[in-house]
């Protein structure tokens, strides 16, 4: 018997031993060779990587036992940051993927991203591997697939150094840097480059450990950062950078100890680009602030925003022939001189390669955009089965009281591509259910402190109706 809900809107997950476990990855990598053989016939090879926790090696190997058993010839590139998995796809030039990582998720879980072709697949393709699964309706290859091992992290390392190293030339300004690889896999990669680039790089946690003994590798909670912060300032370093535990998402910190989130990168990133590629088209997700989107298009830029997911944005990407897209909570993915696909190490040397041209810091950078008050990402608990209803009816909720004009704040607008962003006169706030974890996020901003509180409030209040209407069952006409 197989959970429904480790089928997700993007990826594959679940609690290991509970959830998921060898015997699933076998039957997964089967899955997965039989619906890349359906839609690509003449499908023959793709990797497997893995990420740093306890329970990814042996996950691997199974998922790989697998593939094998569908003809599929596997390169087995083992321990290595998500991104590098893609990479792999386009250096050897792969059908497909899977890359086994819990990503930014507690240590009890871990799951799978797969890629058909170049793309990780989503939504309906992910239920077909459920139903190719459940129905076990796998036509075994006569002959068994090759497993071959390769090296893709010095294949990685010395793409990105002969793209980057240019910059340790003597004309550029030196930068010193902190890595906080929070015992996950970036630290395999990050800073032999970083030091190819000229940079002083100061490590922390960059040992890989699955037990994650130091702080959870999620660099959207703050309380993640401490330590970041703290060795940034006291080794008055120009730039702190932290990576969730398969290093497709950026944390990053400013000379005095500032978070400088996502979208606030975005807006140093976009600019960047938008000098080169005039009329560019650049995707931020419904979590990035009204800033990055205002930004973008004062520079001439198609601003765009899309549903939260790395493979929804790199979906949209494709659609929009977008050059860079980013998401608040760090996946931050470059099209531009790139593969498109959200790589956090790429980033970190996009960002400092912007920092040594310009010889400004990230203060100076982004010194100019407007300041707004805002809050981190903000989770509230909620049962998996009921985010749906919840979420829906806040929706509802939020567009009944938009029309009724009657309460004290104007709602301008309801964006309700994924959640709801509910457009405020002097900020916005955002609903929407998480797609990795059993919880409701929230985000806020606005001109003013006062807005600020007066919005999460009424979105609050709005939400505890919500849990409420969907608790009842009632549906949402009770109101
Ligand atoms: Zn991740």
């Amino acid at each position: 018997m197989i959970d429904d809900k480790i089928f997700r809107a993007y990826d594959i997950r679940g609690i290991t031993g509970q959830d998921i476990d060898n015997n699933f990855a076998f039957y997964l990598g089967k899955s997965f060779g039989t619906l890349l053989r359906r839609e690509k016939p003449d499908a023959r090879k793709a990797s497997v990587g893995r990420d740093v926790r306890l329970s990814s090696k042996n996950l691997a190997t199974y998922i790989i036992k697998g593939m094998i058993s569908m003809g599929i010839n596997v390169c087995d590139i083992g321990l290595c940051p998500t991104p590098l998995q893609y990479f792999s796809m386009y250096h050897l030039d792969l059908d497909g993927g899977i890359m086994v990582t819990g990503s930014h998720n507690p240590p009890e879980y871990n799951g799978f991203k797969l890629s058909i072709g170049k793309d990780t697949i989503f939504g309906e393709e992910i239920q077909k591997i459920r139903k190719i699964i459940e129905e076990r309706s796998w036509k075994e290859f006569p002959v068994l697939g090759q497993i071959a091992n390769f090296d893709i992290i010095s294949a990685y390392h010395d793409f990105m150094v002969r793209r980057f190293s240019y910059l340790s030339g003597e004309e550029y300004r030196k930068i010193k840097v902190v890595v906080d690889a929070g015992n996950g896999t970036a630290g395999l990669v990050v800073t032999v480059v970083l030091e190819a680039m000229g940079c002083e790089v100061i490590r922390l946690y960059c040992e890989p450990d699955g037990r994650f003994p130091n702080h959870h590798p999620d660099p959207t909670v703050p309380e993640n950062l401490k330590d970041l912060i703290r060795i940034t300032e006291e080794k008055g370093a120009d730039i702190g950078v932290g990576y969730d535990g398969d290093a497709d998402r950026i944390g990053v910190i400013d000379s005095s100890g500032n978070i400088v989130w996502g979208d606030q990168l975005m807006i140093i990133l976009s600019r960047d680009i938008l000098k080169r590629v005039p009329g560019a088209a650049i995707i931020g997700d419904v979590k990035c602030s009204q800033v990055v989107f205002d930004d973008v298009e004062r520079n001439g830029g198609r601003a765009i925003m899309w549903k939260t997911g790395h493979s929804l944005v790199k979906d949209k990407m494709k659609q929009e022939g977008a050059v860079l897209a980013g998401e608040f909570s760090g996946h931050i993915f470059i099209a531009d001189d790139y593969y498109g696909y959200d790589d956090a190490l790429y980033a970190t040397f996009r960002l400092i390669e912007i920092m040594k041209k310009t010889g400004l810091g990230l203060q100076e950078l982004l010194a100019d955009i407007p300041h707004m008050y805002y809050t981190p990402e903000i989770r509230v608990d909620c049962p998996e089965d009921q985010k749906k209803a919840r979420v829906e009816s806040l929706v509802k909720r939020c567009k009944d009281y938009s029309l009724s004009g009657s309460g004290p704040l104007l709602i301008k607008k309801i964006y309700d591509i994924d959640g709801a962003r509910v457009i405020f006169e002097k900020g916005w706030g955002l609903v929407r259910s998480s797609n990795t974890q059993p919880s409701i996020v929230m985000r806020f901003e606005a001109e003013d402190e006062q807005s600020l509180t007066l919005y999460r409030s009424f979105l609050e209040e709005e939400l505890k109706k919500a849990k409420a209407d969907a608790e009842a069952g009632a549906g949402v006409e009770k109101r």
